[in-house]
């Protein structure tokens, strides 16, 4: 009696566990398609990337029955995860074919990254809460992610030791393009960034010959502000 009891609770366990593999990625898929093909984007890659991706683990429990709605949720820190739909849409503006090396600013919950790292070589992100650097580099590193480098830092200095980008993606928005993050962009790259602060706007920009800046202008959006840093940070 007591094995057969101790059999049931153990194929009890597998049965929630799996359901909820299914819970996820049923919401996951949903939510691609709805919010995001919905709205036009048609990248096979990043969409079929959003559909395995485990948004609920880069957001606070309390969060995590909203992990996958049309909004952005907040983080702590007044921080905030961004709508699906914008994570998808700046994901295929950067138009990635897998060896690129890919500097991001605002690591916030580390989702971005995530979705970046299977479509790319490497990510390097920075981000200047030190207490949402240290979360989302130890979810990442739970969640097996070996190509992502999360650093503590001032976003409007880049990652020179790490420069120059293929591609560079900026999810908090300044007033104006930060130049040294243009200074980074390789020649041909591409770097997509909201600019403005009551008013912005979503920008693809590319690298010319000569380091002319090629600028277009996608849609109005609202992120938080990319904000200089209170105290010096260490270098
Ligand atoms: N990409 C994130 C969402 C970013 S929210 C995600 O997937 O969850 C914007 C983030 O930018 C916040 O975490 C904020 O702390 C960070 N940030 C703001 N100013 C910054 C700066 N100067 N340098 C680096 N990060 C900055």
């Amino acid at each position: 009696m007591k094995h057969i009891n101790s059999f049931l609770l153990i194929i009890f366990l597998i049965q929630s566990l799996v359901g909820q593999v299914e819970n996820w990625e049923r919401k996951a898929s949903i939510m691609v398609d709805s919010q995001i093909m919905a709205r036009g984007v048609s990248d096979d890659h990043v969409l079929n990337i959003m559909r395995q991706t485990p948004r609920h683990e880069f957001i606070p429990v309390e969060q995590q029955p909203n992990a996958y709605m049309d909004y952005p949720l907040p983080i702590g820190y007044e921080q905030t995860i961004s709508q699906p739909y914008i994570v998808g849409l700046m994901t295929s503006l950067l138009q990635l074919k897998g060896h690129e090396k890919v500097l991001e600013i605002g690591t916030g919950s580390g989702y971005q990254a995530a979705v970046l790292s299977p479509i790319c070589a490497d990510v390097f992100s920075i981000e200047i809460v030190k207490e949402l650097a240290e979360r989302s580099s130890q979810t990442l590193i739970q969640l097996g992610y070996d190509n992502i480098h999360v650093k503590w830092g001032d976003g409007y200095q880049g990652w020179p030791d790490e420069a120059p980008f293929d591609a560079v993606i900026v999810t908090a928005a300044p007033p104006e393009v930060p130049p040294k993050l243009f200074e980074q962009l390789k020649v041909g790259g591409r770097l997509v960034i909201p600019v403005g602060s009551i008013w912005q706007e979503l920008w693809v920009i590319t690298k010319l010959q000569g380091g002319i800046m090629d600028k277009e202008s996608v849609i109005p959006v609202r992120f938080v502000p990319m904000v200089h840093p209170e105290k010096p940070i260490p270098k």
